[in-house]
């Protein structure tokens, strides 16, 4: 499995222990939305002008930033169940802020937006029917053109393993499992910030 995601060993277990916070969330402006990559926040912002110095890391959710450091803590521990369910989670909080998102983007009023994330859908229905039905396309096609275009399969064989888990079978957690989930959790930043900016950045 390849351990390099630009140019940083991910399962140097020494060196992510001092990742306080996702080193790869990219900052958001504030007023157009769209993300760049870390250090690259100017201002005033390179897509809409905005000179009103408010750059943000993309990854900034309380939950989102909990959860990475949770999947890191125990990536560094090897509790590979863990890693491998924590992952799944944080890909859930990650796909409904993708969802709040371009609602915004689409000026929905606040009141239905939080209608949508209040319902009941697995997501499962989110990822495979939801996202194709507000964006136009299936979310493994959308991710195509990043070098991330694994994460669709590998995030369903992670899944699964959730799945056997919570269902009491004991086929287990294989190490690979757990770097794979690790991996996954390090580059689901990059592959969100791609998706924002794809469609959910307001025009200008
Ligand atoms: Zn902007």
């Amino acid at each position: 499995m390849i351990s390099e995601t630009n140019g940083i060993d991910i399962f140097d277990k020494e060196r992510i222990r001092n990742w306080f916070f996702h080193p790869f969330s990219g900052e958001q402006c504030q007023s157009c939305r769209k993300v760049f990559g870390t250090g690259e926040g100017l201002t005033p912002c390179p897509n809409c002008g905005s000179e009103d110095k408010s750059m943000r890391d993309f990854i900034k959710g309380r939950n989102a930033l909990i959860l990475f450091g949770k999947i890191r803590d125990f990536f560094i521990s090897n509790e590979k169940e863990m890693v491998v369910i924590l992952f799944c989670i944080l890909f859930e909080v990650l796909v409904n802020n993708f969802f709040m998102s371009f609602l915004k983007a689409k000026n929905t009023p606040f009141k239905e937006i939080e209608k949508f994330l209040q319902k009941k859908i697995t997501i499962s229905t989110k990822v495979n029917k939801t996202f194709e039905k507000f964006v136009g396309e299936k979310f493994e096609d959308a991710i195509k053109p990043t070098k991330h275009k694994d994460f669709y399969a590998n995030w369903n064989d992670i899944k699964d393993k959730r799945n056997n888990f919570i269902h009491g079978l004991s086929s287990g957690v294989s190490d690979d499992d757990c770097k794979l989930a690790w991996k996954l959790t390090v580059n689901s930043s990059e592959l969100f910030a791609f998706l924002n900016n794809k469609f959910c950045v307001k025009e200008t």
